[in-house]
């Protein structure tokens, strides 16, 4: 983890937090802990805290990663399947996100989202079910990791809100923080 880095608490819980300015693209964050398939990991009591790093393969984070939460308006993404870089400069006190939507793909678990930032989406959901132009806005920034770009051939079209699969799951929107 980044030297300017430590877990806090904040309007969402815990969550990590900048002690000090991180520059654009620097390695905030790097996922730690046991691989699981996605057969080990949906509907299990874990899933909710994991963050998926492949079509098969998902990371159940040691902290201090668990620990970082989701916004609509992130201030870090991905630059490969297990780690996070600043996508822009990060003053000290800021809390560090990154969007879970940027590394989901596996039409099984959404969640409410009360990030409360301008242009909350409202729920967490697949990168795949993202509205066309924010899943460009994300493509062209280079924030969605390798794997899933490779593995949905692209950005595709938003489907009609009546088709995404939905599970209450009655975490918090931030399930991370949620984790005591
Ligand atoms: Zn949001």
């Amino acid at each position: 983890m980044h030297p300017h880095i430590v877990v806090g608490t904040g309007p969402h819980g815990r969550g990590l937090f900048a002690t000090g300015p991180i520059s654009a693209g620097e390695l905030v964050l790097v996922f730690v802990g046991p691989h699981l398939t996605r057969a080990e990991t949906i509907d299990s009591p874990i899933e909710a805290y994991t963050v998926q790093v492949g079509p098969d393969d998902y990371i159940n984070p040691a902290p201090p990663g668990c620990f970082i939460n989701h916004s609509c308006q992130p201030n870090t993404r991905f630059s490969a399947s297990d780690r996070l870089v600043a996508s822009r400069d990060i003053r000290p006190g800021e809390e560090l996100f990154f969007d879970y939507s940027t590394s989901m793909d596996e039409d099984h678990w959404t969640l409410l989202c009360e990030c409360g930032v301008p242009g909350c989406r409202g729920r967490i959901t697949d990168f795949k079910w993202l509205a066309p132009d924010v899943q460009q806005h994300y493509l062209a920034r280079g924030m969605v990791p390798t794997w899933l770009v490779v593995h949905l051939g692209g950005a595709r079209p938003a489907p009609p809100v009546t088709k995404r699969h939905h599970r209450q799951t009655g975490l918090p929107a931030h399930r991370r923080a949620a984790r005591v």
